[in-house]
């Protein structure tokens, strides 16, 4: 595998300087888990982790490795194994707040470049949430693309377009149809060899149908890698980080998709489906779970047509998704502890 393809330049070279002369290779992080890294390097891939060293010296959680992070490796002779000597200084980085601590930075994936900020021209479409996006993306450092996605579902693509240049300046602003696959070749200038993708947005807005569409539909297939646990079992896990056949690099984690709900909380969830919240405030039962108990407000309202099934269904996914972000960050606490 050549470096340059998985995203090495002059300036990471520039900050491996201190490391050459020994044993030491560069590799690129595809997959942060709960023991190990897997990374892929010039010689391939190999299940790296961090050295007692290194877990000593960090200080933070936000310093252990992400996926995108170009990490200094040593190989152990003759296996497929290496440790983590180093994570080299990130241009660009996600991060989250872990739950439970304020001051706890998470990265959740690291040397972005180019993050397409995704939204689709259904009820998703929504000017304060590409605000809100761009804010999160100006700060981390990568450079946003606002891609409006399902133009075929939207009467007047080109009023929504010019709305959205008004609200994000210095952002290109691109729309298409990633299901009937139209427009997508205008996403090509950020799709080069080496540049390292990611696609942020709210769940439904079209993400996977897009990376499908970057990647090729058969990607996920290979991207599949094995390992053996501690009972000497082989489990498969998804790499996180995908070559398309552009040569553009695709970061997709949990963690990225969840990005927003993270940065905001669950209250940003609660602002959006303010409707719903009216509703619910009306069941007979303060504790009231919306399943079939009596006085059920949302059962009326969904029998009445006044709240929609596909609004109801898109709350309790955001609110799913809400939870097990939540989940995501103790279980990195945990592995911030252990
Ligand atoms: P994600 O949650 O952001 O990853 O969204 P998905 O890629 O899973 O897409 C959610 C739904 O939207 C799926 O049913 C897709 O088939 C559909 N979809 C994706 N792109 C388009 C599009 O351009 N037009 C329309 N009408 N539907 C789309
Ligand atoms: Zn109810």
């Amino acid at each position: 595998m050549n470096l340059s393809s998985l995203g090495w330049d002059d300036a990471f070279q520039a900050h491996f300087e201190p490391y050459i002369n020994s044993d030491f290779q560069v590799a690129r992080v595809i997959r942060a888990h709960k023991h190990a890294c897997d990374v892929i390097g010039a010689q391939g891939s190999l299940i790296a982790t961090c050295t007692g060293r290194l877990l000593h010296e960090t200080l933070t959680h936000a310093e252990l490795p992400a996926v995108g992070d170009w990490v200094v490796v040593r190989p152990r002779e003759g296996e497929k194994n290496a440790d983590i000597h180093a994570v080299l200084p990130r241009r660009t980085k996600f991060s989250r707040r872990a739950a439970g601590d304020r001051d706890m930075e998470q990265v959740v994936a690291a040397n972005i470049d180019t993050v397409f900020l995704v939204t689709s021209l259904d009820e998703n479409y929504n000017l304060r949430r590409i605000e809100r996006f761009l804010i999160t993306a100006w700060e981390s450092g990568a450079k946003p693309v606002v891609v409006l996605n399902k133009t075929d579902l939207h009467d007047n693509p080109d009023e929504a377009l010019a709305e959205v240049i008004a609200v994000a300046p210095g952002a290109p602003v691109i729309a298409l149809s990633a299901r009937d696959s139209i427009g997508l070749e205008s996403l090509d200038p950020w799709l080069k060899t080496g540049s390292t993708i990611a696609l942020l947005g709210s769940s439904g807005v079209g993400k996977s149908t897009i990376i499908n569409r970057i990647l090729g539909e058969d990607i996920q297939d290979t991207g599949d890698i094995s390992h053996e646990n501690g009972k000497g079992r082989h489990t498969t896990t998804r790499r996180e980080l995908l070559v398309g056949p552009s040569g553009a690099l695709v970061i997709d984690t949990p963690g990225m998709r969840e990005l927003p709900f993270w940065q905001t909380g669950m209250s940003a969830v609660e602002d959006t489906f303010d409707d719903i919240h009216t509703i619910t405030g009306q069941c007979k039962f303060h504790d009231c779970r919306h399943n079939g108990e009596p006085g059920c407000a949302v059962h009326s309202a969904l029998e009445a047509g006044t709240l929609e099934d596909t609004r109801w269904q898109s709350y309790l996914k955001l609110q799913r998704e809400q939870s097990f972000a939540d989940r995501q960050a103790n279980a990195s606490l945990e592995r911030a502890v252990n």
